[in-house]
């Protein structure tokens, strides 16, 4: 081999190991390399009752390959099956009220440690819904080392919100929700994908919304707050079309991965600058 082969090796080996370096300074930086951050997602959804969360997590879901939890759904799972949890929590549910902290965070620590979806990530939604969830959630990721990306708030007038939720109608099973005027299933009271009948839930009605959205302000408002501290809040104008919802958070997506990107050519230019 002569010289030059010689050189061109040895040269190779430093650049492998610079892009080993700067690997490891973007996962320190961003809790994942640039190219895992749109492979991997950590992200909650805050919103009123009605503000499409629920139609935007299962897109999310979809997108990155991870875990949609949402502790309404699986609230609604325990009274279906009229477990004790269930029992009560219907009552609590029905009057618009919040179900206790423990039992919530218990959920989603449940879900975290054995959903194998999780793996890739995970979208959640409808929790945190109080500072003291908020804490819980933190504590969680920091015993794994892991960091939130996001916190999207849905933000929406309630004036538009009565409207939405009394034609809501969900597929039970999957979560999927139609809408009898502004998104009706193909068929009548029938899911699209399963062919399963729809129902409309026991709390949307405008009755129960006004407490749920009294009970938004009141608990849920802060955590807002919460995030705004943190560094990692973003808000949608949740009054658009859901459509035009889902290009905003690609947008957030895809300024995350910008960003990202910018920060590992940072480190090669500093690197390119001192050599
Ligand atoms: P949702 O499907 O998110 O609208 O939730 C329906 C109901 O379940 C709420 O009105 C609460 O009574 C209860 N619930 C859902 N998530 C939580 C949570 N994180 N903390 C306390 N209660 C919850």
């Amino acid at each position: 081999m002569g010289y030059l082969d010689e050189e061109v090796k040895r040269l190779q080996s430093i650049i492998d190991s610079i892009e080993g370096r700067v690997r490891d300074l973007e996962t320190k930086q961003f809790g994942s390399s640039s190219k895992k951050t749109t492979d991997e997602i950590r992200m909650l959804l805050i919103g009123p009752p009605g503000a499409g969360k629920g139609t935007q997590a299962p897109k999310i879901k979809e997108k990155f390959n991870c875990c949609h939890l949402a502790t309404g759904d699986m609230l609604r799972s325990q009274v279906a099956k009229k477990t004790t949890l269930g029992r009560e929590a219907k009552k609590i549910m029905d009057q618009g009220g919040l179900v206790s902290d423990d039992i919530v965070i218990g959920m989603i620590k449940e879900e975290l440690d054995n959903n194998p979806e999780c793996k890739g990530g995970f979208i959640l939604d409808g929790f945190p819904r109080t500072v003291p969830q908020a804490e819980g959630l933190d504590a969680m990721l920091k015993s794994r080392n892991q960091t939130l990306q996001h916190a999207v708030e849905l933000q929406i007038d309630d004036a538009l919100l009565v409207a939405r939720i009394t034609g809501r109608l969900v597929h039970p099973a999957s979560g999927r929700s139609y809408h009898t005027a502004f998104n009706p299933p193909k068929v009548a009271m029938t899911d699209d994908i399963t062919g399963e009948p729809l129902v409309q839930r026991s709390d949307d009605n405008a009755e129960a919304l006004k407490k749920r959205l009294a009970t938004y302000h009141k608990q849920t408002t802060p955590v807002v707050s919460y995030y705004k501290n943190t560094g990692i809040w973003k808000a949608v104008d949740a009054s658009q079309e859901p459509g035009q919802v889902w290009n905003s958070l690609l947008a957030i997506f895809d300024n995350d991965k910008a960003k990202a990107e910018a920060a590992g050519s940072g480190i090669l230019n500093k690197l390119a600058g001192r050599s």
